[in-house]
């Protein structure tokens, strides 16, 4: 029996057999390479998955921790804090060389070692506030 059936691929087409589902062996074999057919199908969003190209806007991560330990130690604004945090663009894109990210690396961890107190747990102001008065006061 002859029906009208909605491929995959947006396409309107008439159909012999109630099982099928796609206008042309090329959707198939597309629908099957996705995952969307056989015992393991799942559902995909098209474009649910960022991919990693220069012009996403998602910020690397990396990108993104940098500049939040640098903000919390109040070094963001600084030369050096900007360095470090154009040195975390640089090894975060997908273009930089596995030599260009060791040594990128190697510079930004002795930037953020540098500019952002090691922090052991949460970091409490009060508490380095007092450690800090507590040295003064020892005359260390
Ligand atoms: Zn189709």
């Amino acid at each position: 029996m002859e029906h009208d059936v909605t491929c995959s691929c947006g396409k309107v087409f008439r159909a012999r057999s109630e099982r099928a589902t796609y206008c042309s062996s090329t959707c198939r074999s597309r629908a099957s390479r996705a995952g969307l057919v056989g015992p393991k199908a799942k559902v995909v969003q098209l474009g649910a998955v960022p991919a990693a190209t220069p012009d996403d806007k998602t910020e690397p991560l990396l990108v993104a921790i940098t500049r939040e330990e640098l903000d919390r130690a109040g070094q963001l604004n600084t030369a050096l804090g900007q360095q470090a945090l154009l040195l975390a663009e640089r090894m975060a894109s997908p273009f930089a060389s596995a030599a260009a990210v060791a040594s990128l690396a190697k510079r930004h961890s002795d930037l953020i070692a540098a500019l952002v107190p090691p922090a052991p747990g949460k970091p409490d102001f009060l508490d380095e506030l007092a450690e800090r008065r507590l040295k003064k006061a020892s005359g260390e």
